[in-house]
């Protein structure tokens, strides 16, 4: 057997019926948003079974320590926007693993579909018929709204939620995105990778007709002990992330929905002392109980 848990029962009981990590497989895993707590079983199955991890920057050390200790570890990171030229690098190397006839586990954060490069990747062990198969993860899209206490739709605020990020390939501002639709169209909108040009996104927001005082919020290293919440308005929301200087990684959700973490912040005296808060809103939109 491959792990040290096996030998409890319970880990026993937990995996018995999940699949078997197979040599010259690449498992896609998606790894959460932080909290080691948000993997999957799936993913706990196939880190207790890799020979070898190519991580990425965003995942949390932890996570690797449901590893074996003698397996092949390897950062994959990039961070910030730019364009990567490892991409390239990494699916190679994914390769050459799977070829040696390693169980190769590419853990990702977040989940690897969702601006995770990985359908890039699968698309090219597909074209060099290596097997491969993909476990979703907890985008921070998703987890990390929760963890601030912002439900992603809420029934009376919104029917819909789109995602998006804030850079292209090029590192701008996605020039393939129809803001102004956006704006028209998207009740709440929850932006990756947008803290660097979150002035020029609200800008082209508000422009659209979208109103300076609806709710906004920047997450950033949500689900983590580093969590930091910054509640604003559409309109300040790009000068209030400036002066709080949180950094990258951040979700940035705009929407009525943010109103609701004055009431439903679950996490708020767990995080006493790292929350950042400018909130014009509090007064103005108390808290909705009802469902
Ligand atoms: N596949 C990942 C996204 C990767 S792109 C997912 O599904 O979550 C990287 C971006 O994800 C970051 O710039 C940030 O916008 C967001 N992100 C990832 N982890 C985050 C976290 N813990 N807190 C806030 N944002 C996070």
């Amino acid at each position: 057997m491959t792990s040290n848990l096996v030998d409890d029962p319970y880990s026993q009981v937990l995996f018995e019926g999940l699949p078997e990590f197979l040599p010259g497989w690449v498992w896609l895993v998606g790894g959460g948003p932080g909290d080691r707590g948000l993997l999957t079983l799936h993913a706990v199955n196939a880190l207790r079974q890799a020979d070898a991890i190519i991580y990425d920057a965003l995942v949390d050390k932890a996570i690797l320590s449901f590893a074996r200790p003698d397996i092949l570890l390897e950062f994959a990171g990039k961070r910030g926007g730019r364009p990567s030229p490892k991409q390239k690098d990494i699916n190679l190397r994914l390769i050459e693993l799977a070829r040696q006839g390693k169980r190769v586990l590419r853990l990702k954060g977040g989940d690897p579909f969702i601006f995770g490069r990985g359908g890039e990747e699968a698309l090219q062990l597909v074209e060099e018929k290596i097997p491969f198969r993909v476990v979703p993860g907890i985008t921070a899209g998703i987890g990390g709204l929760c963890y601030a206490g912002i439900p992603a739709t809420h029934r009376e605020i919104n029917q819909s939620v789109t995602f998006l990020t804030g850079h292209d390939h090029t590192g701008e501002m996605p020039t393939a995105l129809n803001w102004d639709a956006i704006a028209k169209g998207s009740q709440v909108i929850v932006m990756y990778m947008a803290m660097k040009h979150l002035h020029g996104i609200t800008d082209k927001l508000l422009q659209a007709g979208r109103r300076p005082d609806e709710g906004a919020a920047v997450i950033c290293n949500a689900s983590t002990p580093a969590q930091q919440v910054l509640i604003s308005t559409v309109s300040e929301i790009a000068e209030a992330s400036e002066h709080s200087h949180m950094k990258p990684p951040a979700v940035i959700v705009i929407g009525d929905v943010v109103k609701l973490r004055g009431g439903l912040d679950w996490l708020g005296h767990a995080n006493d002392g790292k929350e950042l808060i400018s909130d014009p809103l509090r007064a103005s939109f108390p808290p909705t109980t009802e469902d």
